[in-house]
This record gives C-alpha cells, sequence and structure tokens, in this order.
C-alpha cells in the first residue's frame, strides 16, 4: 500500500498546468476514440480488459508483487498491439467513420442528428406505404446495434429518399429484414432483429384493427424499441399502414406528417423522460384523436 501512495505522490509532486494540459488531451482522444468504438463486441473487450488490468495493477503495487508489477510494466504493450490486431475491421471502421465528411458533419450537428433523415425516412416510408411494400426502419439512438448491422449487408451508404424506398422493393436482394440507420449513413439492409414470441396484444392500439394478432415485423420492431432506445418504423405490407414503435409500444396509423412529428420529437430528445413522455398524434381504432402514444402511456410508468 506504502509503494501505491508513493507512486502517487511521486507521480502529483511535480504536477504543472502544462501537465494538466496533457492530460485533458489524452482524456479528449481516448474520449473520442471509446465513442468511435462504442456499440462493438472490441468495446465489451476492451472494458473488459481495462478492468483486469487496473485490478492487476493495484493489487500488484498494495502486495508488492514482482510477478504482477513485471506483467504490468512488460505485458501492456503487447496486449495493446494484440487487441489493435484482433480488432482490426472495428478500428478500420472507427478510422473511416473520422475520415468521412460524415462523420464530422454529425459531430456538428449533434443537437438535431437526424434533421436530415427525417423527411427522406419520412417519405419512402409513405410511397411504400401507398405501394403496399413492407418496410422496417429502425433509428440507432444511443445503443450501439453495431452486431445486428454486421448480420445485415452492410451498405454505410448516403441516405436518400430513393436508396431508402427502394431497399424495400420485393425485386430487391435487400428487402427482407430491417434497414439500420444512423443520422448520416444508411448502415445496413437484411438486417434480422431479435424477435420474441408471446403475448403482444396489450402493447398498441394498432393490435385491435389487426385482430389482435401482431405478425412478425411489427414484433419485431416492438422488440427492438424495448430493449434498446431505438426508434422503429415499420410499413405494413397488408394494411398499408405507417408506425411508431418506442420503449416498447406501438402507435395507431400515422400520417406521414405525424410520423415526421412523432420522429422529430423522438430523435430530437436527448433526456430519456422527453423521449418517453412524447406522445405520438394518431387515431386509433374506435375513432379517437390523439389518444396514442407510442412511447408514453404505459411506458412512462417508470
Ligand atoms: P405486415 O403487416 O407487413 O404483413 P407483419 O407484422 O404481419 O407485417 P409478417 O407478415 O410476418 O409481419 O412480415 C414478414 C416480413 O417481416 C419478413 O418478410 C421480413 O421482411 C420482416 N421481418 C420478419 N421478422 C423480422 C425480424 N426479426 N427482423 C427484421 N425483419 C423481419
Ligand atoms: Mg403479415
Amino acid at each position: 500500500m506504502d509503494a501505491l501512495i508513493n507512486d502517487i505522490e511521486v507521480a502529483f509532486g511535480g504536477f504543472s498546468w502544462t501537465n494538466a494540459l496533457e492530460v485533458t488531451a489524452i482524456a479528449v482522444v481516448f474520449y473520442a476514440a471509446l465513442r468511435l468504438l462504442r456499440g462493438t463486441t472490441a468495446m465489451s473487450v476492451i472494458r473488459g480488459m481495462v478492468l483486469v488490468v487496473v485490478a492487476i495493477i493495484v493489487i500488484g503495487r498494495v502486495a508488492d508483487s514482482l510477478v504482477l508489477n513485471w506483467i504490468v510494466d512488460n505485458a501492456l504493450a503487447v496486449l495493446l498491439i494484440v487487441v489493435l490486431l484482433v480488432f482490426q475491421p472495428e478500428f478500420r471502421r472507427a478510422f473511416e467513420h473520422v475520415g468521412r465528411a460524415g462523420g464530422l458533419r454529425h459531430w456538428g450537428s449533434r443537437r438535431q442528428p437526424y434533421r436530415a433523415m427525417i423527411p427522406m425516412a419520412a417519405t419512402a416510408a409513405h410511397r411504400l406505404s401507398q405501394q403496399r411494400v413492407g418496410g422496417l426502419f429502425v433509428f440507432e439512438r444511443d445503443t450501439g446495434l453495431e452486431e445486428l448491422a454486421e448480420a445485415g449487408v452492410r451498405l454505410g451508404a448516403e441516405p436518400t429518399t430513393e436508396l431508402l424506398e427502394s431497399i424495400f422493393w420485393p425485386g430487391s436482394p435487400m428487402h427482407d429484414g430491417a434497414v439500420l440507420l444512423r443520422p448520416s449513413e444508411v448502415v445496413a439492409a437484411a438486417v434480422i432483429l431479435p424477435t420474441l414470441s408471446g403475448d403482444f396484444s396489450s402493447r398498441g392500439p394498432n393490435n385491435g384493427q389487426m385482430g389482435g394478432h401482431l405478425g412478425t415485423r411489427h414484433r419485431a420492431a416492438l422488440q427492438i424499441s424495448e430493449e434498446t432506445d431505438a426508434i422503429a418504423v415499420v410499413i405494413s405490407e397488408e394494411t398499408g399502414m405507417i408506425s411508431l414503435a418506442a420503449g416498447g409500444l406501438l402507435s395507431s396509423p400515422l400520417s406521414v406528417a405525424e410520423l415526421e412529428t412523432s420522429l422529430s420529437r423522438l430523435l430530437h430528445s436527448r433526456r430519456w423522460g422527453d423521449r418517453l413522455g412524447v406522445r405520438i398524434p394518431g387515431r386509433t381504432s374506435d375513432g379517437h384523436s390523439g389518444r396514442t402514444s407510442a412511447a408514453g402511456g404505459d411506458a412512462t410508468g417508470s
């Protein structure tokens, strides 16, 4: 223990403002790197490794263990290289993200990251609905969905209405599954979301209109909105209805304008409470208006 305290005293003894600046700069770089890796497998591994390394350093210093101190002194650099090699694809993508102007634009428009995407998605949803083509858009938020993207067809494309629409055309090889969206990127298509069987009859007013039965597309939308903070938009092939899933609940059918408003509110409210409290306008099956809230109602109970 004395050794640890001594180390700390030595480290902070000659601490000047240039050191403070240095520490801040390094912290910023680390923060940016971790943000880029957020949601990837590499991130979980790095988190685990940091915990183990910190534990080894503390135990080594406290117990004054020669072996543990040797490991810390000699093995860390090797460990870092191993991580870089094993997770090379993740790091490559992270650096690509930095390099792309889109990534920098995204950083610059943090307050309303999906602003440009929302009208495109709403128009695409409208066109799909008119043509009775089924679709499923998933808007990623703070919970990283990188693993889902891995299993789909990676696109990494600039978002346009035409792209979002054409992915779901029945002839398209990617029409099955969901499209994963990030603020400035159509990340992947043909993404299969996790689904559970079970009773979904209490999840939204659409259920009444569907005879109490929700198909797999709507279940998938509900599930992802429940397990993560993602927002999903479903276009029904059977009915042409557009609905929105948030916080584990499904909205009533929405018009394009309603969809756009709801998406803006949900995707641009940064606080969790705001997000759950947003009321989505829409008609219920019995003709009353404005009662429904995909993200409100029961979900606000917490
Ligand atoms: P619709 O009203 O469009 O018929 P639905 O909720 O009744 O929707 P299904 O009829 O079962 O659902 O729709 C099947 C389609 O939904 C599949 O072809 C696929 O494109 C999509 N889908 C089903 N399960 C998933 C899933 N887990 N992840 C992503 N997409 C899915
Ligand atoms: Mg169906």
